[in-house]
């Protein structure tokens, strides 16, 4: 059946649809030998041979979705020109190509999402879900009622107002403080900069929930597949 070129390379779990279409700009794909220029081809997968950087891109022969206790020190890209580790090394699932939803920190663990399902994570990181990130957060100090007030309210970062945030103390010692900090957007070191916002820099964090899905007892550097019902939690 015929389809976008862009939609096609979503399914095969070459990259989302927005980042397929970058590869299509960049003249990294091409279809019976001939890249193309033109956004928005139609065609038809069972009949036409589509590459991507030279590779024959085939349809998924299964969707699979899994969640990866992030250790620290993996890059969530799919390539590290500093030979840095990354977190698709950790999967093994031979003829399955996962990609990460979203990203994590270099130096952030826990909860991440990998799959070969592009309209998937499409959906996932789509803005209007909203869906919930849990983090542990242990901060340097203890930040003052008012100040965990400021950030649960929202507070400007790089000109725009983060959306309002639930936050409640775990534990704390003599130097630093352990939140629980709940929020629904996937700006860029965002945690880490609210935090910085109220000195009281992030000196470890740990995302232990992706809307309904927790870790639980989940190891470091291991994963698990997700079943339709384990799917069903994150929106
Ligand atoms: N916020 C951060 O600061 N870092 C992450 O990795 C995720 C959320």
């Amino acid at each position: 059946m015929a389809e976008r070129l862009q939609k096609f390379l979503a399914r095969a779990g070459i990259a989302s649809r927005r980042k397929a279409e970058e590869y299509i700009a960049q003249g990294r794909v091409q279809v019976d030998g001939r890249p193309v220029a033109q956004m928005g081809l139609t065609i038809d997968p069972e009949r036409q041979q589509v590459t991507f950087d030279g590779q024959p891109v085939l349809p998924p022969s299964r969707k699979l979705t899994v969640l990866l206790n992030k250790p620290a020190g993996y890059v969530t890209t799919m390539a590290d020109p500093q030979g840095r580790p990354i977190v698709t090394s950790l999967i093994n699932e031979p003829g399955l190509r996962l990609f990460p939803v979203g990203r994590l920190d270099l130096d952030t663990e826990g909860a991440l999402l990998l799959t070969n399902d592009g309209e998937l994570a499409q959906n996932i990181l789509h803005p209007s879900r909203q869906i919930n990130r849990t983090y542990h957060a242990t901060v340097k100090g203890r930040p003052n009622r008012e100040a965990l007030q400021q950030l649960r309210r929202g507070i400007m970062l790089e000109g725009r107002r983060t959306w309002p945030a639930r936050i409640r103390e775990l534990r704390r010692n003599q130097e630093s403080t352990t939140l629980e900090v709940i929020i629904h957007e996937g700006r860029k070191r965002q945690v880490r900069k609210m935090f910085a916002a109220i000195n009281h820099p992030v000196l470890q964090l740990k995302r232990v929930a992706y809307g309904g899905l927790r870790l639980g007892s989940l190891p470091t550097g291991r994963y698990r597949r997700l079943s339709p019902e384990d799917l069903q939690l994150l929106f």
